[in-house]
């Protein structure tokens, strides 16, 4: 915790000087082990392997850098997913159990990695000198605002790792998405699906999708650009990308199969 707050800090002395590809990974890497230790992580091997075979698939056309991606499955039913600098992405087992497709998956896959190839993180970091960034509760990605001990664990420093995207940074993590899932031969239309389901989720069971949408700015007009995204995409290759696959079946039904994780304890604080 003290080394990633020396690097945040490091990182807003130096002003104008860019956030270094290094300083993004190593800030990654710590939330990551910090997060890793409060979450409810599904361990299920085989689940995990694929989603970081999908994941990867995805991520490895769509990332100049060479990054390590990581993808995890929260045994969490709140409809999220989302991304920490460097390549650590998250997933919540109620967003895939409101996927019944892969491509729906993929989409929001596609999405997070979008925030991380553009860097969205590691440029709000670079701006922020000092001025209020929107920070989305750390308790609501860990889902336990109720809880005084954990919602306090990790809080100074995460501000701008937990940033909320601003809306020019979902609109271009969304053609990201487009762009990334395509590459990999996946239909971009499962992103606007997968869409279209938080918003409909938010006006029915708005506690569930409170988290998606506190980090990610999103309205109705959203679906209207994406499907201008996808009407760009030649035809002809549209009609050639998968939707789905028996493999991913496979996996959700062996999610949506597993026993709940116990969440680890409350450890009272991150240092
Ligand atoms: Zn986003």
């Amino acid at each position: 915790m003290k080394r990633l707050l020396a690097i945040v800090a490091g990182a807003t002395l130096l002003g104008a000087c860019a956030v270094t590809t290094q300083q993004e990974v190593q800030m990654g890497q710590n939330y990551s082990s910090q997060l890793n230790a409060q979450l409810a992580l599904i361990q299920d091997p085989e689940a995990n392997r694929y989603l970081n075979v999908l994941g990867d698939s995805i991520a490895r056309l769509a990332d100049q850098r060479n990054l390590t991606w990581h993808f995890y499955l929260v045994d969490d039913s709140a409809i999220n997913a989302f991304a920490l600098p460097g390549g650590y992405i998250y997933v919540n087992r109620g967003l895939i159990e409101k996927a019944p497709h892969m491509d729906e998956l993929a989409g929001v896959l596609g999405h997070e990695i979008g925030h991380v190839t553009k860097r969205h993180t590691a440029k709000t970091i670079q701006k922020e000198q000092g001025a209020t960034v929107g920070i989305v509760g750390l308790c609501v990605v860990l889902g336990n605002c109720n809880d005084p001990l954990t919602s306090k664990a990790i809080d100074i420093g995460a501000s701008a790792v937990f940033a909320k995207f601003s809306r020019q940074d979902e609109s271009e993590a969304d053609a990201e998405g487009v762009k990334n899932v395509v590459r990999a031969g996946i239909d971009p239309r499962g992103m606007r699906d997968m869409f279209q389901t938080l918003l409909a989720e938010r006006k029915a069971r708005p506690g569930v999708v409170d988290a998606w949408f506190a980090s990610h700015p999103m309205e109705e007009d959203r679906i209207a650009h994406v499907d201008a995204l996808i009407a760009q995409v030649n035809p002809a290759v549209l009609a050639t990308l998968t939707k789905d696959s028996p493999r991913y079946d496979a996996f959700r039904a062996r999610v949506m199969a597993l026993p709940h994780v116990k969440k680890p304890a409350a450890s009272g604080g991150a240092n």
